[in-house]
């Protein structure tokens, strides 16, 4: 009893070479292709060399013996395959439409594979199965769904289990019929294998987790959630267990499924861990889809063994086997923070601390750099800075990521070019020697008697400049170093103007900065840098200015999405995420935009609980007059006006308010002045004392209430404050659980 079962359609599947809307028009078409969601998952699980076999019917004819040829050399038992006299083999002809749809035209159900039954030799089969494994494709007719059935008792009867991926086909949902036999199938299986886009219909669930756990309600002990691309996640009710895809050019994503289905199941009948099985699978798919032909893509332990190596190589090739790992958040993105105000680098590392996970703190050119910036920090000043704040709240420092933003010429935008560039390799050259790990290369910015942005090649070529400055950089004296390239955002420090739509990046730019960049390293001899190239920067949708928040809009960011599929071990950069709502988060993360940036967001938190805590001072303690620190940040913004008076232009009531809580958050370059720090401290040191009452805090930082009230926090000033900031970047960590 140790084989995998299937049953259901064996067919051949005809496929049109040429892009187009159906068959209306004579076109020229391959095949035929041995396929059949059952005969496809039966192939995958005899390549990977588990006895198993199939229980269907075919036709008396070459399109049945293209396919029993096949399954049998692959290894399956085709013993319980009824050849049928009088019936034709089934059949499928196929065309992609140019939204990469499908067209197709069956000839299924009145075909030999409608004939299916259970013959003697499908029980004998039947009676030796571990795993009876049933596609919802199969369901197209009652006599099919009977045989399921009765196969299904038999099965479990004799102690097997059995797996269930409802491949729900569009044109049979709204068979009430048909939906009756998929949920009762789905309610008697052990493991069940659905994609994303099937979890709305077959649940009713909002989000693939809730979806995930109304099918364990049912009945399923294990449920994996396939979604293409962007890879699959397990759930067993315990444990939720995300695994991203491998990447590889997709040139035929039919069958990725249930060569899925096969290596996942065929992987745990062999004894493999949930991890290594749902590796495999993922590998299983990402092969599938490389191949034309739906059963072509099928394969081997040794193939599968030989793309994870591989994919694992291209994102991480021997010039890259020392990339600093970027932190990876649970729910699979990468957040970038943005800050020097020490206390959201705290609450950065605290968040990071509470799950055992890594921070990535990054400086952008204008307030680290080799003369200072506006912070006055050197690079190596910054991460003394950094560490001795992790030294502090107790985080490992092999733990810190540290990134430098739009490294190149912009601090001297104003100097001939030649000037400024030479400011920019000592800036990089700067960075790179203090120890920073991922460097954001940007010399997009016209200098001097350029236009605002200089031509894509001529950014490139100035980019490998600074690359071949930091590989260069004494090896001694610098760790490890990746790079982020592109630039397709605003001027560092946010949007100068008012939002006026923003415009995505399109794929094609994509490709274009990539290969720009590509033949700028090689040209400048560093082709060694662009192997360590590990993000691309790009637009997709989101954005903020002084009063409003663009956010994400999956919809249209769906081309540019799949721009980096050719590209293994490139990810997307994404700027300005401050604001976005946290399903938006989550909706970025899962279209695989996945480095976040954030910053003014937080010093925003930051700000909004400095002035709750404020006006917490103020009831108080009637000596500390209300409001006392917004008038002090008031003094300071007003005193030294150029963090913010380009940026707030309307009458002056209007610049008053968006002095302090303007979404561009200017204050965020004020904290660290010597009387805002004093004042900072006065009101932490006045709250200590007694501590903060709760309905003050309930009233002043409704945002922590529930926790204060059910004891969850210490209602202390720093402490408050440090949550705040930490529940922003806790939206970040979980984007792309689906949990939002
Ligand atoms: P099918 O169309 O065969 O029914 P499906 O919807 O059941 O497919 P998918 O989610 O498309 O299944 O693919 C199954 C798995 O294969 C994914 O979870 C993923 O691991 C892998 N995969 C699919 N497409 C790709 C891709 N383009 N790149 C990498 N891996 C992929
Ligand atoms: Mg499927």
């Amino acid at each position: 009893m140790d084989k995998v079962v299937t049953l259901g359609e064996i067919l051949v599947e005809i496929v049109s070479s040429t892009v187009g809307d159906g068959f209306r028009e004579t076109v020229p078409m391959t095949g035929p292709y041995p396929s059949g969601a059952p005969a496809i998952f039966i192939d995958q699980v005899a390549k990977l060399g588990q006895p198993c076999g199939i229980i269907g019917a075919v036709g008396a004819d070459d399109f049945g013996w293209v396919n029993l040829d096949r399954l049998r050399r692959d290894g399956v038992d085709v013993a319980a395959v009824c050849v049928v006299a009088g019936r034709p083999t089934g059949s499928a002809f196929v065309r992609y439409a140019p939204d990469g749809s499908r067209r197709f035209v069956f000839n299924i159900a009145d075909s030999a594979a409608g004939q299916l039954s259970l013959t003697s030799p499908a029980l004998q089969l039947l009676d030796e199965a571990a795993y009876l494994h049933v596609s919802g494709a199969s369901l197209f007719s009652a006599s099919v769904v009977a045989v399921a059935r009765e196969a299904v008792d038999r099965v479990k009867a004799n102690g097997g289990l059995v797996s269930f991926d409802p491949n729900l086909r569009a044109e049979l949902i709204t068979e009430p019929a048909f939906m009756t036999a998929m949920r009762e199938l789905l309610a008697s299986s052990d493991i069940a294998l659905p994609s994303r886009e099937e979890l709305t219909p077959l649940t009713g669930a909002a989000t693939p987790v809730d979806a995930a756990h109304r099918i364990l309600a049912l009945g399923p002990d294990i449920v994996v959630v396939k979604d293409g691309s962007r890879g699959a996640t397990y759930y067993d009710g315990t444990r939720t267990l995300p695994m991203d895809a491998l990447k590889v050019t997709e040139v035929d994503p039919t069958g990725a499924g249930d060569c899925f289905d096969a290596a996942f199941v065929t992987c745990l009948v062999q004894g493999a861990s949930v991890e290594d099985s749902l590796a495999y699978a993922c590998a299983a798919g990402a092969r599938a889809v490389t191949l034309r032909g739906p059963m072509e893509g099928t394969s081997t332990f040794a193939q599968l063994d030989e793309l994870r190596t591989r994919s694992r190589r291209r994102a991480a090739p021997e010039a890259r086997a020392t990339l600093p790992p970027l932190p990876v958040t649970p729910g699979g993105g990468t957040t970038a923070v943005c800050s020097a105000h020490p206390l959201v680098v705290e609450a950065a590392m605290r968040e990071a601390l509470g799950r055992d996970g890594s921070v990535l703190i990054e400086a952008t050119c204008n307030q680290v750099n080799q003369y200072g910036g506006y912070s006055g920090m050197l690079p190596s000043d910054f991460v003394d800075f950094v560490h001795a704040i992790a030294g502090r709240c107790g985080f490992p420092v092999e733990r810190i990521c540290l990134g430098g933003d739009h490294l190149g010429p912009s601090p001297w935008r104003h100097l001939p070019a030649a000037q400024a560039m030479a400011e920019a390799e000592s800036m990089v050259a700067a960075f790179a020697e203090a120890g920073f790990h991922k460097l954001h290369l940007d010399a997009s910015m016209g200098c001097a008697g350029e236009p605002t942005y200089i031509p894509g090649p001529l950014a490139a070529e100035r980019a490998a400049r600074l690359a071949a400055v930091a590989e260069s950089a004494p090896p001694g004296q610098r760790g490890p170093v990746c790079y982020v390239i592109g630039t397709e955002v605003p001027t560092p420090g946010g949007a100068e103007h008012r939002l006026a739509g923003v415009e995505l990046t399109t794929a094609a730019r994509v490709q274009q900065t990539l290969e720009e960049h590509r033949a700028a390293f090689e040209a400048a001899g560093v082709a060694r840098a662009y192997d360590a190239v590990v993000a691309v920067v790009a637009q997709p949708g989101v954005e903020f200015d002084d009063r409003r928040v663009n956010v994400y809009d999956p919809g249209a960011a769906v081309a540019l999405r799949g721009a980096l599929s050719g590209h293994p071990g490139f990810s997307f950069e994404i700027h300005s995420t401050d604001y976005q709502p946290a399903g938006s988060l989550d909706a970025l993360v899962r279209d695989g935009f996945r480095l976040l940036k954030v910053g003014p967001a937080l010093t925003y938190a930051l700000r909004q609980a400095l002035y709750g805590l404020d006006r917490i001072a103020g009831a108080l303690q009637p000596e500390w007059a209300e409001r006392a620190l917004l008038a002090e940040v008031e003094r300071a913004m007003l005193a030294n006006p150029r963090h913010w008076q380009a940026h707030y232009r309307g009458p002056a009531a209007e610049q008053a308010w968006l002095r302090h809580f303007s979404l561009s958050d200017r204050v965020r370059y004020y904290w660290s002045e010597p009387a805002l720090v004093a004042k900072v401290d006065e009101l932490f040191a006045l709250v200590e004392g007694g501590g903060c009452p709760e309905p003050l805090v309930r009233e002043f930082l409704p945002t922590l209430a529930e926790r204060a009230a059910a004891g969850q926090l210490r209602l202390q000033p720093r402490e408050l404050v440090l949550q705040v900031v930490e529940d922003v970047l806790r939206t970040y960590a979980q984007a792309g659980l689906g949990a939002s």
